[in-house]
């Protein structure tokens, strides 16, 4: 089994980010006719969750070595008129060109009702229903940046999809519904399991492409992997000492996978550049 550098994948990215950046800003150097913009992320921040703070932070960082302005509002407890109007006028902010709020979000709202507040044309997380109906029907849309860290992973290491049999665990709005939509998209077969689903491991070992997305740590075994299939971990659990772990435990899959992405330096530094990736592809469209 090799393990799949996303680190690598991310740097990659992040070359190309950061070059259209660059000309967007150097874009009145060369024409008359536009100002000089500077592609800009809204980050909305309503809770003091650590984890949330620290993948906050790690985003900033990213966007500063690329060119992107990251611009972080933090919100103590807002209530959801003040949430909602804040991503509002964000969205209608011409400097702004990416809005996404952060999760965990103050209890009693949910990420698919105040995303709604975002501009489709802003909304580079795909936190709007919009953005996923539109997914769903095949149209333009920017798709939640970890579903389409998925898809890029799969497609820059050259894994085949077309007519092969891919299984998501995770059913969520973030992550398992867009992944399946996007897998579809590529011509794969695709079945969705969930914490309801029965037999799991059998389904799962079925897989050419199994796509891990339960935040279970450890929840798929050596019984769940299909000889040579490629395994992509998506989950993100905390370990008492500080670390974190996927959902795979890839010391029990070492022997069987094909390819898998290891966590952490996997599926989340992709994310983070394909985030920036689309404020970028916002901005040149609204120029
Ligand atoms: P969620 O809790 O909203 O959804 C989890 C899904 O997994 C649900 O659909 C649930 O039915 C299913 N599930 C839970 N336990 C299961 C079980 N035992 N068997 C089968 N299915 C089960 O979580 P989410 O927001 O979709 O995130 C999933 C994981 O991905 C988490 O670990 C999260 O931290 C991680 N994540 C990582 C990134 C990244 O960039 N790497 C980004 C977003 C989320």
């Amino acid at each position: 089994m090799s393990l799949i550098d996303g680190r690598a994948i991310a740097a990659a990215i992040g070359e190309d980010v950061t070059a259209r950046a660059a000309a967007l800003k150097t874009a009145d150097l060369n024409t008359s006719a536009s100002a000089v913009v500077v592609p800009t992320l809204a980050v909305v921040v309503p809770t003091s969750d650590e984890a949330a703070l620290w993948y906050v932070r790690s985003i900033g960082r990213a966007a500063s070595r690329t060119g992107v302005d990251c611009r972080v509002l933090h919100l103590s407890e807002p209530s959801e008129i003040e949430l909602r109007t804040t991503l509002r006028d964000l969205s209608a902010d011409d400097t702004v060109h990416g809005v996404i709020c952060q999760t965990p979000l103050p209890a009693g709202l949910s990420l698919s009702e105040v995303g709604g507040d975002i501009d489709p044309a802003k909304d580079v997380d795909g936190a709007s229903p919009v953005s996923l109906g539109r997914l769903a029907a095949g149209r333009p849309a920017f798709a939640p940046a970890t579903a389409a860290a998925v898809l890029e992973i799969l497609r820059r290491e050259q894994i085949p999809l077309t007519g092969t049999r891919a299984v998501v665990v995770g059913r969520s709005t973030v992550v398992g519904k867009p992944v399946a939509l996007l897998l579809l998209a590529e011509n794969a077969t695709v079945t969705v399991c969930h914490s309801r689903t029965a037999d799991l491991a059998e389904i799962c070992s079925g897989a050419d492409v199994l796509v891990a997305a339960a935040g279970r740590a450890g929840l798929i075994g050596a019984d769940f992997v299909k000889p040579g299939a490629v395994v992509i971990d998506v989950g993100t659990n905390p370990t008492s000492d500080g670390g974190l772990v996927g959902d795979v435990d890839a010391s029990a899959v070492v022997g069987k996978a094909a390819r898998l992405t290891p966590v952490p330096g996997g599926v989340g530094p992709v994310t983070t550049m394909l985030l920036l990736r689309h404020v970028v592809t916002a901005a040149e469209a609204a120029t």
